[in-house]
């Protein structure tokens, strides 16, 4: 695996530097006042609502709602999840194929002022790493990248994407926005899903923390997903980074979001991540930190709201806190994750990657801690049994 030093100093175009404005249909303020000061009423209205919408997810992000009614939470999602997911965890494995970057995003070890050894994997080291995923059984892959750079461009994507999908059969990717010809493209090579973070939907702390590069439009990052859904990808993963700013304005902007392209893209699967800031190399500290017990109320408020969603939890969290959500509120997990590029075929450990992850267990460590508590692990969905029958 070749190594090289990027040059760090060049950090892209600069973008405009105005703040953009929230759209309405994305726009959680008129929710706000109902986060921050539901009254018990409300809270138990939101438990017992029909058709849950912004109201409710509100009041269940409230301070009474964590102060009074986590166990009913806690029972009324482990229902749902039952109800719609069954017993089963979805896994699937990140591979970080690149992590050049010139983009300046301050919560992220792989932003282009850190000064450290950069790789992109060769397609020879694509082939090698995927066989090894392979091998460990998993049908679903999650190829990572930092922004379009040369040493990683559309068409390196494509190639990946294209080698990736002759071995798995859900090939999602969490890389640089693009165009909807591109999306098109890439599914026509066998990509069937993005994940595109918002990070933060206040468009002034957006602005703050995205010092330089292209990711420091607003706008055009949050037209995304839809672009992508355009161009024929069938699933989007939308998610706000917890600790960047008020976590019930960005859970309320997130939900609105994935309202907004459920409406839109009706025919398109939509869901969601709730990644917390993790330590990083720069040792940035968020402004708004999110306790474990507060992610927990988010998870649950969730499963109430959008009962049939896909929840997703990567390796950020700690084992133990992992097992307890799994099938309480959350149906799918990534296992076995590198944050570096590569590592799986060989031991590519380099540093710390893009941010530290707390459960480092191996696979078959996971897989018997969802037995033991009676989740069964799903390497192979039914959309694969599908495929593999038509
Ligand atoms: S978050 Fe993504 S775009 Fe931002 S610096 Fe890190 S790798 Fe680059």
């Amino acid at each position: 695996m070749p190594e090289t030093t990027v040059n760090s100093g060049d950090k892209g175009a600069q973008a405009d530097d105005r703040v953009a404005s929230i759209p309405d249909w994305v726009d959680p303020r008129p929710w706000l006042p109902m986060a921050h000061h539901a009254t018990a009423d409300d809270v138990e209205r939101a438990l017992c609502a029909v058709s849950p919408d912004e109201n409710t997810l509100a009041a269940l992000l409230s301070p009474v709602a964590a102060a009074s009614f986590m166990e009913h939470m806690a029972r009324k999602a482990q229902m749902l999840t039952r109800e719609h997911f069954g017993r089963t965890i979805g896994l699937y494995v990140p591979l970080y194929l690149s992590d050049y970057c010139c983009n300046g995003c301050v919560y992220c070890g792989f932003a282009a002022d850190r000064h450290q050894q950069r790789r992109c994997l060769t397609p020879g080291e694509i082939r090698s790493e995927l066989a090894a995923i392979e091998r460990e059984g998993f049908e679903e892959i999650l190829l990572l990248t930092g922004e379009r750079m040369p040493q990683a461009d559309f068409a390196y994507l494509r190639a990946a994407v294209a080698e990736a999908a002759r071995r798995f059969h859900l090939v999602t990717i969490e890389v640089f926005p693009m165009t909807t010809d591109e999306y098109r493209q890439l599914a026509a090579a066998g990509c069937t899903g993005v994940s595109i973070y918002q990070e933060t939907y206040d468009p002034a702390r957006y602005l703050e923390l995205h010092r330089w590069g292209p990711k420091r439009d607003y706008t055009n990052r949050l037209a995304t997903p839809g672009r992508a859904l355009a161009g024929g990808l069938r699933t989007a993963g939308l998610g706000a980074l917890l600790g960047l700013n008020d976590p019930q304005f960005e859970m309320l902007a997130l939900y609105r979001h994935a309202r907004h392209l459920q409406r839109t893209y009706w025919q398109a699967g939509v869901a969601l991540a709730f990644p917390r800031i993790r330590p990083q190399a720069g040792n940035w500290q968020p402004p708004n930190p999110v306790g474990e017990r507060a992610l927990l109320q988010i998870l649950l408020a969730f499963r109430i709201v959008c009962p049939d969603m896909p929840l997703n939890l990567s390796t950020r969290e700690r084992p133990g806190f992992r097992d307890g959500v799994a099938g309480l509120a959350v149906n799918k997990m990534s296992i076995g994750s590198r944050t570096t590029v590569g590592g799986y075929a060989q031991d590519a450990e380099n540093g710390i990657g893009q941010f530290v992850i707390s459960d480092d267990r191996e696979i078959d460590a996971f897989l018997a801690a969802l037995s033991g508590k009676g989740l069964q692990p799903v390497f192979k969905n039914s959309e694969s049994v599908y495929r593999n029958a038509s």
